[in-house]
């Protein structure tokens, strides 16, 4: 199936999602809870908006369990996957295999799901949600953010990917 461009020429998807695929990215689990029930999935839409204030945004396909919990709630984690953590993104890919395990996530004072481990993490309140075609916007202002050290699990044309031996020129 083809889209029409703003230009009126014809896009293949299949060529869109090969380009963006070639972006590079970090993997993040998005993880929100409402009513005593836990909600992740898999995202890598995720960007810095905002310094001041300091609001994030991840794009959320319309109709996703996980995207509906956050607006509900109001809050929602960002936890950015280190390149040990294959395994979790994963699992909040699938519907079929999507649960939390005793070990991923402890209690905290956000009451949302931090996930054990994670290389970085962000505590957002929903700021704004936009809906854009197939996709709403999520806008998160940033209430408290962590990190650690290791490296980040990589996306990369449809695969996951490390740095190897990679390090900073200029740490
Ligand atoms: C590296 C990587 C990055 C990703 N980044 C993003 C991202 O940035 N944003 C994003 O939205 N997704 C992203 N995904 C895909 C996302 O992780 C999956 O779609 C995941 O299942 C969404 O979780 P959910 O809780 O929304 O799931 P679900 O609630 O299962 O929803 C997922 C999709 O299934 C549809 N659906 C839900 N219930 C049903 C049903 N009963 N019957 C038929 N269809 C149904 C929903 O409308 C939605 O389109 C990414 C995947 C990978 C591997």
């Amino acid at each position: 199936m083809d889209s029409l461009a703003a230009g009126g020429s014809v896009i293949d998807p299949k060529a869109f999602r090969r380009v963006m695929g070639s972006f590079a990215t970090g993997v993040a689990v998005v993880t929100t809870s409402r009513d005593g029930e836990q909600f992740g999935m898999t995202v890598n839409s995720l960007t810095s908006v905002s310094l001041e204030p300091l609001i994030v945004l991840i794009c959320v396909v319309k109709g996703s369990r996980t995207g509906l919990a956050i607006r509900d709630r109001g809050r929602f984690a960002v936890n950015l996957l280190n390149s040990e953590q294959e395994e979790i993104s994963r699992r909040f890919v699938s519907r079929e295999q999507r649960s939390f395990r005793r070990q991923d996530a402890s209690d905290n004072v956000w009451g949302v799901p931090l996930m054990e481990g994670a290389l970085a993490s962000l505590v957002c309140d929903v700021h704004l949600v936009q809906e854009i075609g197939d996709h709403d916007v999520v806008y998160g202002r940033v209430l408290h953010c962590d990190s650690s050290e290791g490296k980040p699990l990589l996306y990369w044309r449809g695969a996951y990917s490390a740095l190897g031996d990679w390090a900073p020129v200029n740490p």
